[in-house]
């Protein structure tokens, strides 16, 4: 492939430092399995399936000749009265694969846009219910829910939030999951379980009645990994039954396979009213995110329409766009055909061992990890986040690609990733932080 830009000015670069990327550009120009190769032609093993979101690895030819046969066929409809086939069959998979009572799936193209349109689904399913006065939402100290406007309102995330004020109102957060007192937790830690009671306090501070939902990633992904302590997930699931108070699971990063089962729900045995997903949905072959929710929350907005009338007021020209749902679709079928969520949880305690074997090295703060998703926290050097910025540079060049925020390190690797590639992962981190 030709590529003829001579200057990388143009393009404004996404959650990138664009002036230090443009004086020194890390550019891939190829994916292939486990290995991504850079512009000078080095090999990268992707220690972050890209963003989360390639458990399958890169290049697959099962996807790419799907979007091709599709886009031939029929490169796109209007998903507004009229619908294409593929966004029925690609629901029907997914729902397979979720939790009962969920069954019924809207299709997004983004992680950001699941979590705003699942805030929509929230405020029609109280409205309908004559509930209309519950207008506050909870979410979570160093949480992530994406970029759009309801995204930032729910995001913990100081940089996303500080330029950007004029967001949602009646936002409060409960407390992050992370104490210091469980450094180096291999799984899910012993204490914390009292933190869920933040959204009992929160029902007697603001009145349960009031409050629409709770949002939560089961793990929390990009702020680092962040595990929910034993008994967590299931004291807010009390807590939301006693109270009316919906809960979300935000299962972009956790959901289809990340912790072993095909979404966190499963894994921890929680079943929330609401997942939103995105990311391996596509294997990131396609922009595509999705909502779940209950049966009862689907048949409450739909019953409370007038006869034939648009009972939800919300979609994208591109929902269920027929390239995605080709790229969806034979993802379900090779996760199904290659057993990835088994393969993901098989995995699992080679990769941690790998992981925690890092544990002696001086620079590290903390280790966190769950299924195929782990953390190494670095102890920052100068401002928050300087050296988590150089060394995922240090590792680029060593060969390695890992996603970092502030100073943490979030890893990981692809399901189809075998030992020796889980091996290499560990020996290119060890040998980059051991020189910090
Ligand atoms: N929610 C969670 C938990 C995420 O991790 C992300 C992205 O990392 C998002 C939402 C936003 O997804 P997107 O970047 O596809 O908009």
């Amino acid at each position: 492939m030709q590529y003829t830009a001579n200057s990388l000015e143009n393009h404004w670069m996404p959650f990138t430092s664009n002036k230090e990327f443009k004086a020194s550009p890390r550019l891939i120009v190829k994916g292939e399995g486990v290995y991504f190769t850079d512009h000078m032609g080095g090999t990268v093993i992707d220690g972050s399936s890209g963003l989360f979101c390639c458990p399958l690895g890169h290049g697959r030819k099962d996807i790419a000749d799907a979007v091709h046969e599709q886009l031939l066929e029929n490169s796109y409809a209007s998903p507004f009265m009229t619908s294409t086939p593929g966004a029925f069959e690609l629901a029907q998979k997914v729902s397979r694969l979720l939790p009962e009572p969920m069954n019924h799936v809207f299709f997004t193209n983004s992680g950001s846009e699941s979590i705003d349109t699942s805030l929509k689904m929230v405020m029609a399913y109280h409205r309908a219910r004559g509930d209309g006065q519950r207008t506050r939402f909870v979410s979570r100290e160093r949480g992530y829910h994406g970029v759009n406007i309801g995204g930032v309102s729910l995001s913990g995330m100081v940089k996303n939030r500080e330029t950007f004020s004029s967001v949602m109102p009646n936002v409060v957060a409960m407390r992050h999951t992370w104490d210091p007192e469980n450094a180096f937790t291999r799984g899910l830690p012993e204490k914390g379980v009292e933190l869920a009671n933040d959204l009992q306090r929160f029902c007697e501070m603001y009145g349960a009645s009031t409050i629409a939902a709770v949002y939560v990633e089961p793990i929390a992904g990009s702020t680092g990994v962040l595990l929910p302590p034993k008994g967590y997930l299931k004291r807010l699931r009390e807590i939301c039954d006693e109270t009316g108070i919906l809960l979300v699971f935000d299962e972009v990063i956790c959901g289809f396979g990340r912790t072993g089962s095909a979404f966190a729900s499963q894994e921890f045995d929680v079943i929330p009213d609401v997942i939103t997903m995105a990311k391996a949905l596509t294997n990131g072959a396609q922009p595509m995110g999705a909502v779940a929710v209950r049966d009862e929350i689907y048949d409450t907005i739909n019953d409370a329409a007038p006869e034939n009338a648009i009972e939800f007021f919300h979609g994208y020209t591109y929902s269920g766009h027929p390239a995605a749902c080709a790229a969806g679709i034979a993802v379900m079928n090779a996760f199904d055909a290659e057993d990835s969520f088994k393969q993901a949880a098989d995995m699992s305690e080679y990769f941690l061992d790998g992981l925690f074997s890092l544990q002696d090295l001086d620079c590290i703060k903390d280790i966190r990890g769950y299924g195929m998703l782990g953390a190494v926290e670095l102890k920052a050097k100068g401002n928050p986040g300087a050296l988590g910025t150089q060394t995922q540079k240090d590792l680029f060049w060593s060969g390695l690609h890992v996603k970092f925020t502030g100073d943490t390190g979030c890893v990981a690797p692809q399901f189809i990733a075998e030992k020796s590639h889980i091996d290499e992962i560990i020996d290119k981190l060890r040998k980059t932080l051991e020189a910090i």
